[in-house]
């Protein structure tokens, strides 16, 4: 047989075979092994100079523990792979897979764009960190504002997540990365809602896909990391130095999970799909839920894009409560036996949340007061969770 990954181009061929280790004298295992190290060793003098001199050159070589060897390697292939990019880069979390890219990218006197519906950490992360280096980080509302008016001489980056993670909303991406590319400026991608899988940012003519591998990646609820995928070697370098300023390392068993999760992520994702599909129709005909966000319904605002760019959607659904208040929204998450109250998502469990009001007031795209409930819907039999959501309205009735 050819090596793994000549048999077919279908992406999902592919991601199964990305990263996969070479055989040596004829056999060797499935999976890439697990190598721990805290630093390298060299043959000779000679080696080392030689290594470092290519690293430095910007090929991606380790010289020290903190870089990954292996295990790190093929899963950066498989992540290149998954985001069509040039190169991947580990964070030990999503949110520090964003912060390197605003510090890669931003320096004092910048200007960055930055969509209003954004993980909210990202506003936080402007407060306590970019503000005091003299970055200026400044929000529009994709919907409502021309970003083509909003650059500056001094901007530098375009950040956006589509969809956003709390409703969903999702954003023209080819025509914002046009504008921002006729300009010069770079566009970062957060891809966590589609786990890289259902949308590829940078075949849309964004230059970073951001992930928190965290989330559908991992997808069994029990690692924390990030990646930053980009699409060009000059990116490649800026982001480089910036990860190494930051001493950013993941240690190579969570780096063998993520790489794990990868293999199954279509499958996982087709399943997350079709029951969140279910539950978002049968929370659409409730009488106690005034609208649901879900891009794959028809009626979702962000459904003719989603269809146009998108190949699924994920396993997150909100809804907004018909009538009712916070109280009424704590007592029914309180209510659910089957869904775990908590925050993140991505693995194979349900969970809930109730959204934050100042959060959702931060997005333009809607303005109602009703409690919002995130839902992700995992992979239980989808006919519990029903029946779950399903007592927790009876018990709460407003
Ligand atoms: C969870 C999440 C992150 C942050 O990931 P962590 O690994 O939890 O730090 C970033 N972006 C989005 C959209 C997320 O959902």
């Amino acid at each position: 047989m050819s090596a793994p990954g000549h048999h077919s181009d279908r992406a999902a061929t592919r991601l199964l075979h990305a990263g996969a280790p070479a055989l040596r004298d004829g056999a060797g295992p499935v999976n890439v092994p697990v190598v721990r190290t805290s630093t390298v060793r060299f043959a000779s003098q000679q080696e080392l100079d030689a290594r470092h001199h290519r690293r430095a050159a910007g090929e991606r070589i380790a010289t020290y523990g903190r870089h990954g060897l292996d295990t790190h390697q093929a899963l950066e292939d498989a992540l290149t792979t998954l985001e069509g990019g040039h190169r991947a880069f580990l964070a030990p979390s999503g949110l520090s897979a964003i912060t390197l890219v605003l510090l890669g990218l931003l320096g004092p006197g910048d200007h960055a764009l930055v969509s209003d519906s954004v993980y909210a950490p990202v506003r936080r992360v402007d407060k306590t960190l970019l503000q005091r280096l003299g970055i200026t980080l400044e929000y529009f509302s994709p919907a409502h504002d021309d970003l083509d008016a909003r650059i500056r001489p001094e901007t530098r980056l375009v950040y956006l997540e589509s969809p956003s993670s709390l409703l969903f909303e999702v954003l023209d991406l080819p025509r914002l990365t046009a504008i921002a590319r006729a300009r010069g400026v770079p566009v970062a991608v957060d891809n966590t809602w589609s786990g890289g899988w259902f949308l590829q940012p940078l075949r849309l003519g964004a230059n970073l896909s951001i992930q928190a591998s965290t989330k559908y990646i991992a997808g069994h609820s029990d690692v924390m990391q990030g990646a930053v995928v980009v699409d060009s070697p000059a990116l490649a370098e800026r982001i480089a130095s910036a990860h190494e300023a930051l001493g950013l390392t993941v240690g190579a068993d969570d780096a063998y999970l993520a790489l794990r999760g990868l293999r199954t992520l279509p499958v996982r994702l087709a399943q997350h799909e079709r029951n969140a599909t279910e539950v978002a129709q049968w929370l659409q005909a409730h009488p106690q839920v005034g609208r649901v966000f879900y891009p794959a319904l028809p009626e979702d605002p962000g459904h003719a894009l989603w269809r146009r760019d998108f190949s699924g959607a994920s396993g997150l659904v909100s809804f907004a409560l018909r009538g009712g208040d916070a109280s009424r929204a704590a007592a029914f998450v309180d209510a659910l036996r089957l869904f775990a109250l908590g925050a993140s998502w991505g693995g194979y469990e349900s969970l809930a949340l109730i959204a934050a009001p100042e959060r959702l007031r931060e997005h333009r795209s809607w303005q109602g007061d009703a409690p919002v409930i995130r839902l992700h819907i995992g992979l239980e039999d989808p006919r519990d969770l029903l029946a779950d959501l399903d007592q927790a309205f009876h018990l709460t009735l407003a």
